[in-house]
């Protein structure tokens, strides 16, 4: 089930999988307990130079292609664990890398590839706007040599487990721009400096353990310097790493619909029931053999569009049918899985119902379905704008 040997990137699998070993499924359960932040896991994950695997070596990471970096999650997750905890430490800094001046690179990528400096805190959801993001409304002003933040972002997930955020904010009111999409700009704040200084950040409590929270700006100085790239581009650059993003979820979700597949074949073999193994009847292989194929489909189109993607060819349209399809991938393998696991899906020493909870995050975030589907219509299939 593995297809190893066509994989080059079957040597980290197996790093990560003995790394993973060491984090059984009661680790992440009291963890869930608690909706506590994974710190050994990500500190392991951290020294191994995993979470630098994208930064180029130049700056101290493994310059690996998505590719590797993809490999990296979906192992995590096929092993049980869960990378969202830290998986943004990957890929945010792609903003810094492709859009950020020669000193902020030299400021931040080495300490990011070391782990000295988190930067996994992406502020971009507001609690008004939603998926309209041009509508955001925290604002920075300039003023001298500083920036005067004022707003609030929702969903700023592992925002209180990070050193840096990359903030997204208008620095033009969207009614003196020629388009919406102009007048953002992107922002890498030192939070250590601004936490209690204009900055608060509150836990949401949510059905999984994500560490999400609200952030507040009011009236929060930060250095002019803090400006990524030229001011009033910001939309274009956070455009430019969400390829990136969907594609690493996306192998992700392959991750959860393996552990879940895998789960569920070994409880079908060796549960009896009516003397006689459940998984000998149709009606518990179908849905599992179903997922399996579903996944396998979902799995093509991701390493599809990481290809593409590490080619530097155009890859909005894999990257995001791959997004949804995974993610619908691991939603039905974890629906097959407790369905054939009876009552003990329930039972949260199985970490079905975890990973169940877990895995239905990204058919939400980091983009919502309706949205893929919309990007679909209209970018490749040529249909009317529908909002
Ligand atoms: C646990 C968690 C972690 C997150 N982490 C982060 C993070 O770190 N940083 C960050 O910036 N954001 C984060 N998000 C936010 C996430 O990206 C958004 O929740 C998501 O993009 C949807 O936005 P919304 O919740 O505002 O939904 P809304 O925009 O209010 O949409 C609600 C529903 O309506 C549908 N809808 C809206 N408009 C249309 C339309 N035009 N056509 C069809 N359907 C439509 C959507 O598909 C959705 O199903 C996180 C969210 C969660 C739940």
């Amino acid at each position: 089930m593995d297809h190893a040997s066509q994989d080059p990137h079957a040597e980290i699998r197996e790093e990560v999988r003995k790394l993973c070993a060491r984090f059984p499924g009661d680790y992440w359960r009291k963890l869930d307990a608690e909706r506590a932040y994974p710190t050994a896991f990500v500190t392991a994950l951290t020294e191994s130079g995993y979470l630098g695997a994208l930064i180029p070596e130049e700056f101290g990471g493994a310059g690996l292609p998505l590719a590797g970096a993809a490999a990296i999650l979906e192992t995590v997750q096929a092993e049980g664990c869960n990378g969202g905890a830290c998986h943004a430490q990957m890929y945010i800094m792609g903003t810094i890398l492709r859009h950020g001046s020669p000193a902020q690179k030299k400021e931040y990528l080495p300490k990011i590839a070391t782990g000295e400096l988190r930067l996994q805190a992406f502020g971009v959801t507001e609690p008004t706007s939603g998926t309209d993001t041009t509508s955001l409304r925290t604002f920075a002003k300039r003023e001298g040599d500083k920036y005067i933040v004022n707003g609030q972002k929702v969903w700023t997930s592992r925002a209180e487990h990070s050193d840096l955020m990359l903030l997204l904010a208008r620095t033009t009111p969207r009614d003196q721009t020629a388009k919406k999409t102009e007048g953002l700009s992107t922002f890498i704040v030192d939070m250590r400096k601004v936490l209690g200084k204009g900055l608060t950040i509150r836990p949401i409590r949510t059905m999984m353990n994500h560490n999400s929270c609200e952030v507040f700006f009011d009236n929060m100085e930060i250095p002019a310097d803090s400006l990524v790239g030229i001011e009033g581009r910001g939309f274009r650059y956070i455009l430019d790493g969400m390829n990136a993003e969907r594609l690493l979820i996306a192998a992700e979700c392959i991750g959860d619909a393996k552990w879940f597949i895998a789960k569920a074949k070994d409880y079908a073999i060796n549960r009896q029931v009516f003397g006689r193994p459940i998984g000998q009847n149709q009606g518990v292989q179908f849905p599992i053999a179903r997922a399996y194929a579903q996944m396998r489909a979902a799995e093509l189109l991701v390493r599809e569009g990481i290809r593409k993607f590490d080619a530097g060819e155009p890859c909005g349209e894999e990257a995001n049918m791959a997004k949804m399809l995974a993610a619908e991938a691991s939603w039905a393998a974890g629906e097959a899985c407790i369905q054939t696991h009876g009552g003990f899906g329930f039972a949260e020493e199985y970490d079905i119902e975890r990973k169940f909870r877990e895995t239905r995050l990204y058919q939400v975030a980091p983009i919502s379905t309706n949205l893929i589907l919309s990007y679909v219509a209209e970018h490749v299939l040529g249909m009317p704008r529908s909002y």
